[in-house]
């Protein structure tokens, strides 16, 4: 299967599953069940903002929306297109992995606990374990 046609059904898989949990009003399991926005929180609003053509709102749901149904479409479905090089595989799946948890800090210091994607829910375990805490 040829990259692209891995990335449209990476794409396609993503925006299925969004909808999925859009119907049933869940836009986050990690959120819905921690209470804190996850790495990934609005990638799939970016990609709808994307394909309703407001590419400057998909930003700002996630920067960086559109690198992973690449990154899907790279790993998950086989053959893997680098499979013989794993050391190099291993340096850019670091890098990648620091790229998100450097945007997940960047949103959580500017957007955290308000706006969306990245506010809070207060029904999540972390947040009524930390709400429980006899701290003053
Ligand atoms: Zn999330």
């Amino acid at each position: 299967m040829s990259f692209l046609k891995r990335l449209l059904l990476c794409l396609g898989a993503v925006v299925a599953a969004g909808g999925i949990l859009w119907c049933f009003d869940i836009h986050c399991l990690v959120k819905e069940w921690l209470g804190l926005p996850c790495p990934l929180c609005g990638t799939v609003r970016g990609i709808a903002c994307l394909v309703q053509g407001n590419p400057v709102d998909a930003l700002y749901w996630h920067p960086l929306f559109w690198l992973t149904p690449i990154l899907m479409a790279w790993h998950l479905l086989p053959p893997v297109g680098f499979s013989g090089e794993k050391k190099r595989n291993c340096w850019i799946w670091i890098g990648v992995t620091a790229l998100y948890l450097g945007v997940y800090v960047m949103r959580m210091i500017l957007l955290f606990p308000e706006a969306a994607p990245m506010d809070s829910n207060p029904n999540g375990v972390l947040l009524q374990l930390w709400n429980s805490l006899p701290l003053g």
